[in-house]
């Protein structure tokens, strides 16, 4: 028998996905040029030279160590590498033992939440969010838990997640910097988190676990990005070079269960335990190599910074509101009438592409991916402006 719920799951596609290839068709009807996809988060900053760089230098390699199994958690080297690089950015002592390389951040957060949750419990999402943490919270059995963050700053809300927690509440996942505001968590939210976190832990057999998805932890304009670890103990970080590194379609990241965690030695095998079981081991060989090189290039954030300030000055012009972004590369901006896809299809006509805030778990808004050539956003600015006059007449 076919299973329903993936066939399900795979016919309908996701929103962003679904926008994406509306925008590739009318791309072939009317000319690249004259559509304006805002849709998906695919970097448009190229990899750093230092990636290639690293190749050329593994094609060296004879076949078995270049297109050969890794050990399933990955090459120890690359486990070092990456252990060392966090213990010099934010003075901690993980070992190779405490870092699990994986198939991206997808991969790290679906491992995680069949790692530290059993089916029945409850995991919390801070909305709006990243829509598929509930098809991962589902595959695991468990039930996601929308808990909507600060409508105004765009900050964790403490005491909307303390009255969300219960005793079936087993994780709580978090992204910061956000898609799909742009926000990041400050010390002062992530402390008061904590605080949240600690007190439902009394009386409690096991902690509630903090999932810290960080695919966009580099691109940030300015702002700290604490790391979540040192403000609360039971926090697994999930990471991937598809943002970072402009890398989405090599499929590389980690898991990083922190050897300051109490019940590490427990948490770390049950990863192991879901890659295993969910088919994820041993993360592409080549890439793992180009980790090792790389493990500490910076993100090129500039372009996407000039595309920041050229969206948001226009719109603001234009008479849009938006969440100033402080990170990653999208913009949360209000739509012009209440139901977000009403407007997100009246754009259509002006050949914008936006995706509605429906799809992230709350009404009213829409999400603009500026990781896009500087051009395309330039072109596109009259068609926001007459976009915004059709709804003052
Ligand atoms: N988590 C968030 C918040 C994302 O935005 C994405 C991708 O856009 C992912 C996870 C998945 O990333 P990856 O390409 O590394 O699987």
């Amino acid at each position: 028998m076919i299973n329903e719920t993936m066939y399900a799951r795979g016919a309908e596609s996701s929103v962003i996905r679904e926008i994406f290839s509306y925008g590739l068709e009318r791309k072939a009807q009317i000319g690249a040029d004259k559509v304006f996809d805002y849709s998906l988060g695919n970097p448009s900053v190229p990899a750093p030279p230092a990636v290639c760089a690293s190749i050329e230098r593994s094609l060296e390699l004879p076949s078995d160590q270049l297109h050969g199994y890794t050990p399933a958690p990955g090459l120890p080297e690359v486990r070092t590498a990456v252990a060392e690089s966090l213990n010099r950015r934010f003075g901690t002592a993980y070992t190779m033992a405490d870092v699990f390389m994986t198939v991206g951040a997808a991969a790290s957060v679906s491992m995680t939440l069949h790692a530290v949750t059993n089916p029945g419990d409850e995991v919390i999402v801070i909305a709006p969010y990243f829509p598929e943490y509930a098809v991962w919270i589902e595959n695991a059995q468990a039930t996601c838990v929308e808990v909507l963050a600060d409508q105004t700053t765009f900050q964790i809300d403490p005491a909307a997640v303390a009255a969300a927690i219960t005793p079936k509440t087993a994780a709580v996942i978090i992204d910061s910097p956000n898609n799909p505001t742009g926000a990041v968590y400050t010390r002062e939210t992530l402390e008061a988190l904590a605080d949240v976190l600690n007190a439902a832990n009394e009386g409690r057999e096991q902690p509630i676990f903090l999932i810290s998805d960080e695919p966009y932890r580099e691109i940030v304009y300015g702002a700290e990005v604490p790391w979540v670890p040192s403000i609360y103990d039971d926090t697994i970080v999930c990471y991937s070079y598809s943002k970072s590194l402009s890398l989405p379609g090599e499929r590389v990241g980690w898991v990083l269960v922190p050897n300051t965690m109490e019940l590490a030695g427990r948490v770390m095998p049950a990863v192991a335990g879901a890659a295993r079981t969910l088919g994820f081991v041993c993360a592409p060989a080549l890439f793992q190599r180009v980790v090792v090189d790389c493990v500490d290039e910076p993100s090129d954030v500039e372009a996407y910074a000039r595309n920041r300030t050229l969206l948001t000055r226009a719109l603001s012009e234009y008479g849009y509101t938006y969440v100033e972004p402080d990170g990653a590369f999208y913009l949360w901006v209000k739509a012009l009438e209440d139901d977000a896809e009403a407007f997100c299809e009246r754009a259509k006509a002006y050949e914008l592409l936006p995706v509605p805030s429906n799809s992230f778990g709350v009404p009213g808004w829409f999400r603009l991916g500026y990781c896009i050539d500087y051009d395309v956003i330039e072109r596109s600015l009259p068609a926001w402006k007459r976009l915004a006059e059709d709804y003052r007449v």
